[in-house]
């Protein structure tokens, strides 16, 4: 029996099989989990759906998530067909490239509010609409990076965003903690995906990785799935409110 036999949960944040998501969803589905899928829109289900499928994903929804209507509809559907759930993972985040590439100081007011609202407050409301569904011992998985907690050159808004992604990782956690239910972030070192593309100079974030990380390289998705399993299953059954490292030991080195 693995470890998530008869756990079922959603997974919000696949666009392809590169993503962090998709690392989590192997590790979920050796396990012995079953998972729900989440894609933004029509051009990314031609991949997610496929991926979704080889891990026999009975529910395979749409679903934007700076829109509480879609978040509503398809917690929804996962109710209509599951009842209840153990786990949502999200991973998602999003920012206009020029901000990411521009100076700080020029973030314009619009694409602050784009970055927080679909990487930062979307957790708060994914948890809401989840929270009817979650079954006693529940838990919820989000994804951040360093750039939160140190002014990493070309992250700009985004650190801005994931900065308030753990600050909620933490409210959420001391609301729901009466209610059984975790809530945690994993922070991993660079890997290449969609969403890193538009981050700004990423070659030399995987440089600083083998050059300075305790273990001299940057992660992998397989590594930050082990990590999320173990998040995502009883083994953590005493952790909550945590933002864990997944990059090699890099976070404690002087040069980070
Ligand atoms: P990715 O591009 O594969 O995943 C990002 C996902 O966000 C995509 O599936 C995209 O469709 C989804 N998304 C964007 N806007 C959305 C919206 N409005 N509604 C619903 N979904 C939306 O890239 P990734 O690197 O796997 O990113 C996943 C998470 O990991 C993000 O939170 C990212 O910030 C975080 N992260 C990435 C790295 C890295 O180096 N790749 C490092 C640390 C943390």
């Amino acid at each position: 029996m693995g470890l998530m036999a008869g756990k079922r949960g959603i997974i919000f944040g696949v666009a392809n099989d590169m993503s962090i998501a998709w690392g989590i969803a192997q590790q979920l589905h050796a396990a012995g989990a079953t998972l729900a899928f989440t894609y933004l829109n029509e051009s990314l289900e031609k991949r997610v759906r496929p991926l979704a499928e080889s891990l026999q994903s009975p529910l395979i929804l749409q679903c934007d998530v700076a829109s509480d209507e879609q978040i509503a509809r398809t917690f929804a559907e996962v109710q209509k067909a599951w009842g209840t759930i153990d786990f949502v993972v999200h991973s998602v985040a999003f920012a206009n490239r020029e901000d990411l590439k521009q100076p700080f100081t020029q973030t314009s007011r619009e694409g602050f509010m784009l970055a927080m609202d679909i990487s930062a407050y979307s957790l708060v409301a994914v948890t809401r609409y989840a929270l009817p569904l979650m079954n006693e011992g529940g838990s919820i998985l989000t994804m951040s990076y360093l750039g939160a907690v140190r002014a990493i050159p070309g992250y700009n808004v985004m650190g801005v965003a994931k900065a308030a992604l753990e600050a909620s990782v933490r409210y959420l956690a001391a609301e729901l903690g009466e209610k059984k239910i975790r809530v945690n972030a994993v922070s991993a070192g660079p890997i290449r995906t969609l969403a890193a593309s538009a981050v700004g100079d990423f070659k030399s974030k995987i440089k600083l990785m083998d050059d300075f990380a305790p273990l001299r390289r940057t992660v992998t998705q397989e590594e930050v799935g082990k990590s999320a399993l173990y998040f995502l299953s009883d083994l953590a059954s005493g952790v909550t409110g945590e933002i864990h490292y997944v990059d090699g030991g890099f976070n404690i080195t002087v040069s980070a």
